[in-house]
């Protein structure tokens, strides 16, 4: 089975997202397993703090380095095969080849940053830092919640159709999915392409290639 723990201040952020669609399915599937961890639990002060002030001046607070790694110890003891990701704008950059490895490895866990980012010492403590992209979000949640949903759509069995994930965007050679048309025949005036009516399957698959060879390039993927 697949394990996903979550390291966050916010655990109600995940409630909502994790009990429709897909990963409900997989939950209930027993598929996947998502645990949230809440960093405050493992503050030790007396006011439960999880943030403090930067040394050396600057705007805003940071998460402690004490909670944190309490918390990232925990999710090593309850799963000691499990890949702990730190979610930062200064990591690796998340794509689909990234999903697939993490997916292979089955026991992973998502730290969530609030704040101004993390104390750095936190960052001995795991084993890897991960991007979504070259912007900056309020919090690590919503990046956590990508991330899992990009993985849970991955594990065998989770998906209707087997061949649906292995079609997707960035599957093959990194290839964008090609353009998709359902009913009606003609929407306020455009066809769907003659081709995919014409029941010739060769045909469809070659124009289908030739389609999303297009757009990857347009969007230079290729
Ligand atoms: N001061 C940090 C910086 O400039 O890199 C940004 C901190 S951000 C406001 C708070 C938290 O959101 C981060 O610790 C991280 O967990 C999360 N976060 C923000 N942008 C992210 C991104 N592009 N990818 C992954 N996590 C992100």
């Amino acid at each position: 089975m697949f394990h996903a723990q979550i390291l966050t201040l916010f655990p109600e952020f995940f409630t909502s997202p994790l009990a429709c669609s897909i990963p409900k399915r997989a939950i209930e599937a027993g598929l996947a397993q998502v645990d949230c961890l809440q960093i405050r639990d493992f503050s030790t002060d007396k006011h439960h703090n999880v943030d403090d002030k930067p040394y050396g001046g600057g705007p805003g607070m940071l998460m402690k380095a004490e909670p944190v790694v309490g918390s990232i110890r925990e999710a090593r003891k309850r799963d000691p095969q499990t890949h702990v990701v730190m979610l930062t704008p200064s990591g690796v950059p998340f794509n689909q080849a990234k999903a697939l490895e993490y997916v292979e490895k089955r026991h992973i866990t998502l730290l969530c940053g609030r704040y101004e980012g993390f104390d750095e010492r936190i960052c001995d403590e795991v084993d890897e830092q991960l991007s979504l992209g070259d912007y900056v979000l309020s919090g690590g949640e919503p990046a956590a919640l990508s991330v899992l949903d990009a993985l849970i759509r991955l594990l065998p069995g989770v998906l209707g159709s087997p061949e649906s994930a292995l079609l997707d965007s960035f599957t093959e050679e990194g290839m964008l999915d090609w353009p998709h048309y359902t009913r009606p025949e003609i929407f306020e005036g455009k066809s769907v392409p003659k081709v995919l009516l014409s029941g010739d399957h060769a045909k469809i698959d070659a124009w289908r290639k030739e389609q999303a060879a297009i757009r990857s390039k347009s969007r230079h993927l290729s």
